[in-house]
């Protein structure tokens, strides 16, 4: 039914910015060629239950190499009992005794019952899964997890009941997870699952395990705030195949005011550059915020032409709306004008940057 709905997700793929940035993702989508998860889980990896910590990773950086060696073929063999993927898995759960998920280093011990920022526990929370029809017209549909939590507080937060966790949501585990996107791939025809919230990134460790026992072949999508730690972002190499990337802010002074965040622009920029070195593909979003054009905007468009140029796909998004707590802050209370609008698109011209989704 999705072609009624989004007419334009059927001619997606022919799109030449589209083919551009996205080519694999656009083979694995039509079960042309296997998921990367598919080829990390053909990696046998030997380690016990006891193991150190140290131990797991050096052990993860020796079969990371090998990895990297298969990561082009076409279709994985078969899935080895214990692999790469069970022991990236196994790792983020001793991660979670002092998560360091992402960038904001909490230390805490959430399997202890501790909380850091995010808020989230041992667990992983669900809010909803569906069918989703709004995303870029390639991703369309979109088979959606909303997961609880997040690590940033953007103060005009549109999923905050998510992300704040006012809504509770229900406990998941990797194996009910993998269900759910099977029967969404089989069934509905997803082109994709896509790992949401809040951010995915505290539930990163559930992720991981759901991708221990998915038994269909399927883009996996890691759609965030890009704010994961270094040790995440080795974690996901191997794990997801496109990084939709949420690229709010081009100065450290409006993050650190707008979501409570420190040190924005290097630690994402980093890890933009980190998903390009894993071979992984590129969406990126940038909400245009009203007043933030000189700022953000234009800082965070020419970081992407002068680091990704047209090989990344950029949506410049002008549907802000004031939700959550933005009208405490002066000039976020009012939609994007239309001639920030022009002026963002007009500058994303002047820099060479074409491979825009279109709205
Ligand atoms: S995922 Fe949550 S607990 Fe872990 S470091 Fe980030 S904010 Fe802190």
């Amino acid at each position: 039914m999705h072609w009624l709905i989004r007419p334009d997700a059927v001619t997606a793929f022919s799109d030449r910015g589209v083919r551009a940035a996205l080519p694999k993702y656009i083979e694995v989508a039509e079960d042309r060629r296997d998921a990367n998860f598919r080829i990390a889980r053909m990696i046998e990896a030997d380690f016990g239950d006891d193991e150190s910590l140290e131990e797991l990773w050096r052990l993860h950086s020796e079969l990371m190499q090998e990895y990297r060696r298969l990561r082009r073929r076409e279709r994985a063999g078969d899935a080895a009992e214990r692999s790469l993927m069970h022991l990236k898995h196994a790792i983020a759960l001793r991660m979670l005794e002092r998560c360091e998920f992402c960038e904001r280093r909490c230390r805490c011990n959430r399997r202890k019952g501790e909380l850091g920022f995010c808020g989230a526990g041992a667990e992983a929370r669900l809010s909803s899964e569906f069918m989703h029809m709004g995303e870029e017209a390639c991703l369309v549909p979109s088979h959606t997890l909303f997961f609880t939590g997040c690590n940033f507080y953007c103060v005009y937060c549109q999923n905050w009941t998510i992300s704040r966790r006012v809504e509770k949501g229900v406990p998941v585990t990797g194996r009910m997870l993998a269900e759910m996107v099977e029967r969404r791939r089989i069934g509905e025809k997803s082109r994709n699952v896509n790992l949401v919230g809040g951010s995915p990134t505290p539930s990163m460790h559930v992720a991981l395990e759901m991708l221990c026992h998915l038994r269909v072949n399927v883009p996996v999508v890691w759609n965030s705030n890009m704010y994961m730690s270094e040790k995440s972002m080795s974690l996901l190499e191997g794990a997801v195949d496109v990084y939709l990337a949420d690229f709010k802010y081009g100065s450290d002074e409006c993050a650190k005011e707008l979501s409570r965040v420190d040190r924005y622009f290097e630690v994402v920029t980093r890890n933009l550059l980190a998903a390009r070195v894993q071979g992984a593909e590129l969406l990126i979003r940038h909400l245009v915020l009203p007043g933030h054009v000189d700022c953000c905007t234009r800082r965070v468009l020419e970081w992407v032409a002068e680091n990704l140029g047209n090989s990344a796909r950029l949506n410049i998004m002008p549907q802000y709306r004031p939700e959550f707590e933005a009208y405490r802050h002066r000039g976020l209370s009012r939609r994007v004008s239309r001639a920030e609008m022009e002026e963002a698109l007009g500058y994303a011209k002047e820099l060479g940057l074409w491979n825009l989704e279109r709205w």
